[in-house]
C-alpha cells in the first residue's frame, strides 16, 4: 500500500487525561485509507515557517473504521502535539500514509508478547484486535506500562479482552509522576519472565515506547536468544 496524502476534518476528541487525547480523523470526501492494524500515518502540521513540520503518529483504530483514531501525548515544550492539543472538532489536517512495518503481517505459530507504554498501547490495540479477531491457539500477552491506573489508555476494552482464553492483559504501574518512557518495573518484568525464567525463545515479541527503554529491551530480548526477526519495536 503506497502511501498517499489526504485532507482529513478532526471529527471527534476523546480525552483520556488532562496530557492525552484520541483524535479522531475522518479523511475528506468518504476517502478510506486502506493500511495494516500497527502502521502510522504522518502529519503536516502549519506551525512556524514554512515547511509544515511533520510528526507521526500510529493508528490505534482498525482499518476497516471509517474513522482514523491516533492518541496523542501532550508533550512538554514540543511545538507538534501542542497544536495537536490546540485543534477542536471541525479543524482540518494534511496527512500521509500509511508507513511503517510495525505490523502482524501473519501472526506467528508461536506466543506473542506486545510491550507498550504509555500511548505506545495504540498500535499495539490496533494489532492486539486483529489477532484476537482471527482465531488461533497461542498465547497473547499484553504488558501495558503507564503511571498510574488512571492513564491506562484502553483500559476497558483491554479488561473485557480478558475473557479471551488465549489473552492476557496486564497493566505495569510506574508509579504517579513517572516521566514518560520510564518505566522500570515494565523492564524488569520482561527481563524476569521472559530471559531469566525459562529457557523458551520461540515468543515474538512487539514493543512499543518512547525513548530508550525500547532499544534495552530489544537488544536484551536478541542477546537471549529470540531471533532478530522476532523481536519487532517502534521507538518514539
Ligand atoms: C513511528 C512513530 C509513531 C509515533 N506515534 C505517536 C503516537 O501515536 N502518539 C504520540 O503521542 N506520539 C507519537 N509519536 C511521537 C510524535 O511523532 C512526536 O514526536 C511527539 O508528538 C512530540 O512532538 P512535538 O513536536 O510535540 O515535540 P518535540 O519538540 O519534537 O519533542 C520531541 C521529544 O518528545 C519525546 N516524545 C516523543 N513522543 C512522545 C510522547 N508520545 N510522549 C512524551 N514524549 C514524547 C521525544 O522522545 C523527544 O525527546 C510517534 C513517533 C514515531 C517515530
Amino acid at each position: 500500500m503506497p502511501p498517499e496524502r489526504y485532507g482529513a476534518v478532526v471529527e471527534r476528541i476523546r480525552a483520556w487525561t488532562p496530557s492525552t487525547r484520541s483524535l479522531f480523523l475522518r479523511p475528506d470526501a468518504g476517502a478510506r485509507m486502506p493500511f495494516h492494524a500497527g502502521q502510522f500515518i504522518s502529519l503536516a502540521l502549519p506551525v512556524g515557517e514554512s515547511p509544515p513540520l511533520v510528526r507521526p503518529y500510529s493508528l490505534a483504530s482498525d482499518p476497516e473504521d471509517a474513522l482514523l483514531e491516533i492518541c496523542v501525548d501532550l508533550v512538554p515544550a514540543g511545538i507538534g502535539s501542542r497544536y495537536l492539543f490546540s485543534l477542536a472538532v471541525g479543524a482540518t489536517l494534511d496527512l500521509k500514509g500509511p508507513f511503517g512495518s510495525f505490523m502482524v503481517d501473519a501472526p506467528p505459530a508461536a506466543a506473542m508478547v506486545f510491550v507498550a507504554d504509555g500511548t505506545g498501547i495504540a498500535p499495539v490495540r490496533a494489532m492486539v484486535r486483529r489477532v484476537l479477531a482471527h482465531g488461533g491457539e497461542h498465547r497473547v500477552q499484553v504488558l501495558h506500562g503507564a503511571p498510574t491506573e488512571a492513564d491506562l489508555l484502553f483500559h476497558d476494552e483491554l479488561a473485557a479482552f480478558g475473557s479471551h482464553p488465549r489473552f492476557s492483559w496486564e497493566p505495569v504501574l510506574a508509579g504517579a509522576g513517572a516521566a514518560t518512557g520510564e518505566n522500570p518495573k515494565l523492564e524488569a518484568l520482561v527481563l524476569d519472565r521472559y530471559v531469566r525464567a525459562d529457557a523458551d525463545r520461540t515468543r515474538h515479541f512487539w514493543i512499543c515506547a518512547v525513548g530508550d527503554l525500547v532499544r534495552r529491551l530489544r537488544e536484551a530480548l536478541r542477546a537471549a536468544g529470540y531471533e532478530r526477526r522476532a523481536v519487532r519495536y517502534e521507538q518514539w
